[in-house]
């Protein structure tokens, strides 16, 4: 029975939207039979844009950190209860089961490592503050601090399409999480798995109206009405991403233009990982994997195997080896272990892009042009089987450095010494990772700080990591994932990294009180509200500048021995009143920093049970005055930042510590961490 394709249609300004036009038949990679037709004719993409600014961006605004880390932790749950649906569908992509999980529950997963980030790292406020408070009078009557808040504009996603779920999530998760709304338009080839994805995204009513549009097809003249407040990304070819960064919107408009583009990946074989070496083995069977998985079709793929030259041979052998053994077929297949490449157009753009590396190379296994399937049809499939090459003369060669073909495909090139390995991996111009494979500290130095600078991410492969080891080819969403050069200028992900960019950084100055008001957090300067001691006081009545001043105490020579004994913390400077003037710190024995702070709990502590629930530990701890016998200590604590948890019956509270002497001086300051209950007594339940 045939069943007509599927049409597929745009989320756009709050509909499902068909495109008026007849749209674009995409083919099932592995079988060629029609999937769905795409098209995006008629839209208004002046108005797709400003639905998203209008109708998304003041809702999504409106919401803490916390609130849309809650959302995107709820959505990626109910798309993980979703995936069997996807899994079912990435198979007209060409993908194998494990190809689809890297796709799949990949981007499914690096959302809820958003929602999870958003959760611990960022505080539950709107803005965020970044950096330290910079002083800008000597009376402290002027300072300034930077802070972060989300751009007012969109988001636009342009992606690839070997990535169809991964792409998309890995983008929006972000950019949710900073309050931005986006438009995401998938690469037309494997769109149809996006739009399912979407679609079960808007089914969930997860999403603020607005926050979420998708482009299924052409997007046309969007391009010309993006704004200063919006961004673009772009995942593909170099020659695209180029075109779309030189657009004048964006020139004229200064728009964020974030590009990640071809890359010439590499791994390089430390001299000393020979054959019987655990590193050779994890080499071989790393560069196999890269070759094959997603049938070569990742963006971190290993293009160009780096080897020292009196290993080559075996290496050939070995990759040949183990390439020849792997069964290319449907991909739905229990037996298969590559699936097809996306397209019949994108294996004659592989076919083509060797026929140019042959320039510099020679094939040393699989050939191009001969295609064994162990199931469906080699020819209506875009089935390729894997293709090693060899570059005799890496540094007189340049299409082996400059040349994407993406598919299986790799090169071997030889090196001589570490040095050169080096010198090889920088000819990509900058690409997206690098990897060595050795056991050596010395030989991992060497090549890691020399590929750093042309490289978003560098891993070290060896015997001690190889159970736990993600791999070369698989960018994380607590990593950075871009690349300089080549690769595209751009960076991705990285945790909270990923988030600022959607971000504006802005220098507020003016006095304490208002730029604490500006932020939500007390500064030094800003007013202090004296009246119960703060650790009374609940969630709901806790402010923003309450403040203790606690008694004062004095530290005796029979205070520090007695800490010395009961700790066994003897260090000479606390016990030794010659060593101790001998150190150019200290003109005496002086008190520990830990007794400091332990002291400095006992004066502003509450000893009684209430709303205070539990101390989780100290940030930025400094000692900076000696504490010499006989001095006085009195603190002064000061709530700095509340945090309510959702879902919960506390919230986190930062307080301000400053520990001074008789003569003011600040001998230690940090902040206190504390859990705090959000009512006391607690509420009847
Ligand atoms: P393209 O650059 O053609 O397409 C990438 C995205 O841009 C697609 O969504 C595409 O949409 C869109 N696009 C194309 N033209 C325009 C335009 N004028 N305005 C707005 N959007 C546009 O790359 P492909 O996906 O076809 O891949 C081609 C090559 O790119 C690969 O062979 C590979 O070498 C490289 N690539 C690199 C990746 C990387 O991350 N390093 C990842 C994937 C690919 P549409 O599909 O509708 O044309």
């Amino acid at each position: 029975m045939t069943v007509a394709p599927r049409r597929l249609e745009s989320y756009v300004c709050g509909s499902w939207t068909p495109g008026t036009g007849e749209g674009q038949l995409l083919r099932d990679a592995a079988t060629g039979d029609p999937v769905a037709r795409i098209d995006s004719s008629g839209i208004d993409f002046a108005a797709v844009l400003e639905h998203g600014r209008r109708v998304a961006g003041p809702r999504l605004r409106a919401m803490s950190f916390h609130d849309r880390a809650g959302m995107l932790k709820a959505l990626g749950l109910a798309l993980m209860e979703r995936k069997e649906e996807f899994y079912a569908e990435s198979l007209h992509t060409g993908a194998t089961r494990p190809d689809g999980w890297i796709d799949i529950e990949g981007g499914i997963g690096t959302m809820l490592t958003f929602a999870s980030k958003g959760r611990r790292e960022l505080p539950n406020t709107r803005v965020l503050t970044d950096g330290a408070v910079e002083g800008l009078s000597k009376d402290g009557s002027f300072v300034a601090q930077h802070i972060l808040s989300p751009l007012q504009g969109v988001a636009v996603h342009i992606n690839a399409f070997n990535f169809p779920i991964w792409g998309m999530l890995e983008k929006i998760a972000p950019t949710l999480l900073a309050g931005m709304p986006c438009v995401v338009k998938p690469a037309s080839q494997t769109a149809y798995l996006t739009e399912l994805c979407v679609r079960r995204i808007i089914d969930t009513g997860l999403l603020p109206e607005g926050a979420l549009q998708l482009i299924s097809g052409s997007v046309g003249d969007l391009l010309d009405h993006v704004t200063g407040q919006d961004a673009v990304t772009f995942t593909g070819s170099a020659s695209t991403g180029r075109r779309l960064k030189a657009h004048p919107a964006v020139i004229a408009n200064s728009v964020r233009f974030t590009m990640e583009a071809d890359s010439l990946n590499a791994s390089i074989l430390g001299p000393d990982a020979g054959p019987g070496t655990p590193e050779f083995d994890l080499f071989v069977k790393e560069v196999t994997r890269e070759m094959t998985a997603k049938a070569g079709q990742k963006c971190t793929a290993i293009r160009r195997v780096i080897a020292p030259r009196a290993h080559v041979q075996a290496l050939v052998e070995a990759l040949g080896e183990r390439l020849g053994k792997t069964a290319l077929g449907l991909p739905g297949d229990a037996t298969t272990r590559m699936g097809a490449l996306a397209s019949l157009e994108q294996r004659a753009e592989v076919r083509a892009r060797i026929r140019e590396l042959q320039a510099d190379a020679e094939i040393v296994a699989g050939s191009p042009d001969e295609v064994r399937v162990s199931s469906g049809d080699a020819e209506r499939g875009a089935f390729l089987n894997p293709v090693l090459m060899y570059c005799d003369r890496p540094f007189a060669a340049t299409a082996v450095h400059d040349i994407e073909a993406f598919g299986p495909v790799s090169t071997v090139m030889p090196y001589d010494t570490p040095e050169e390995a080096v010198e090889l991996s920088r000819m990509g111009k900058g690409s997206l990772v690098t990897s060595v494979f050795t056991d050596d500290p010395a030989v991992a130095e060497e090549i890691v700080l020399g590929a750093a600078p042309f490289h978003g991410r560098v891993l070290i492969g060896n015997r001690a990591s190889a159970k736990t080891s993600t791999g070369h080819g698989s960018p994380l969403a607590p990593l950075v994932h871009g690349g300089p050069g080549r690769a595209g200028g751009g960076e991705e992900m990285g945790g909270i990294r990923g988030v600022k960019h959607y971000m504006q950084r802005t220098a507020v100055q003016g006095c304490p009180r208002l730029l604490s008001a500006v932020t939500g957090r007390w500064i030094e300067g800003a007013p202090a509200l004296h009246d119960v001691h703060p650790f009374r006081k609940s969630l709901a009545e806790l402010r923003i500048g309450d403040q203790l001043v606690t008694a004062s105490r004095t530290v005796t020579l029979e205070d520090v021995e007695h800490f010395a004994r009961f700790t066994g913390d003897t260090f000479y400077a606390h016990m030794d009143a010659a060593a101790a003037k001998a150190n150019p710190f200290f003109e005496d024995r002086v008190a520990h920093g830990y007794l400091i702070a332990s002291f400095a709990a006992g004066l502003f502590v509450e000893p009684n049970p209430g709303p205070v629930l539990a101390n989780y530990g100290v940030d930025n701890l400094r000692f900076l005055t000696p504490v010499y016998f006989g001095d006085t200590l009195q603190v002064r604590l000061t709530c700095k930042e509340i945090n309510p948890r959702a879902n919960a019956e506390h919230g986190e509270v930062r307080w301000d510590c400053q520990v001074s002497n008789q003569d003011g001086a600040v001998v230690a300051q940090y902040d206190v961490l504390t859990m705090v209950a959000k009512h006391w007594p607690p509420e009847a339940m």
